[in-house]
């Protein structure tokens, strides 16, 4: 990709979400682990609604890790993959315990040691918690990704990943990833894109294809 088309993208999401920031709510490290573990595959708004209930009930790490299974999963029961994300994340804060002193481990091997958690949301906690520069891609920045030509239609995440670290400064790898997360969710949908409103047309893989 060229520094002019980069240089209209960023300045098309600057414009749009100047403040681009992680929407789950968390008031500590392992809340913010646990609220991204269960946001796979489930909305972020979903999440914030049922972490009061959760963490309200269960205000410690270590209340979490001897708690009843079916109490936690009470709470989550409205979101996807809840009785795994229950599992999960009992084992987890468990684990933090046992192996990390009960802190949330800032080195992407050892999160992703820990029950539940993969690259994307290593990536997240590294970048959120930590501020190392991470991108983690989930499902829209993968959309935005291959609409916006960072990586080809058949690409996998980690191939995605790989081509957005390399064409995006390192400096802008936390903005850009919460930048095309907000682009994704609130302006270039999955379905009914606000196309019309777009300042990227011209770099739009989906307007190319529409017009040969
Ligand atoms: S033109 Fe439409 S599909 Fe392309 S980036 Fe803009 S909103 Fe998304």
């Amino acid at each position: 990709m060229n520094k002019t088309t980069l240089a209209a993208i960023f300045s098309f999401f600057d414009e749009l979400f100047p403040n681009a920031s992680c929407e789950l709510n968390y008031t500590s490290d392992y809340t913010l682990l646990i609220a991204v573990i269960l946001s796979a595959q489930t909305t972020d708004k979903s999440v914030n609604l049922v972490t009061p209930r959760l963490f309200g009930e269960f205000t410690t790490l270590e209340s979490i890790a001897i708690a009843d299974i079916a109490k936690i999963e009470g709470h989550i029961r409205s979101i996807g993959l809840y009785r795994t994300k229950a599992l999960n994340i009992k084992n987890c804060c468990r684990e933090i315990i046992n192996r990390f002193d009960g802190k949330v481990p800032s080195a992407k091997e050892d999160l992703m040691s820990l029950p539940g958690v993969g690259a994307k949301t290593a990536n997240v906690v590294r970048a959120e918690l930590f501020r190392f520069p991470e991108i983690a891609v989930d499902t829209h920045v993968a959309r935005i990704s291959k609409r916006l030509y960072f990586a080809n239609p058949a690409d996998s995440v980690e191939i995605i990943e790989k081509k957005l670290r390399k064409a995006v400064p390192e400096d802008r790898y936390i903005k850009t990833h919460h930048q095309m997360i907000h682009f994704g969710r609130y302006f270039c949908k999955a379905m009914n894109p606000q196309c019309e409103q777009c300042r990227l047309r011209d770099y739009c893989r989906k307007i190319k294809e529409e017009t040969t």
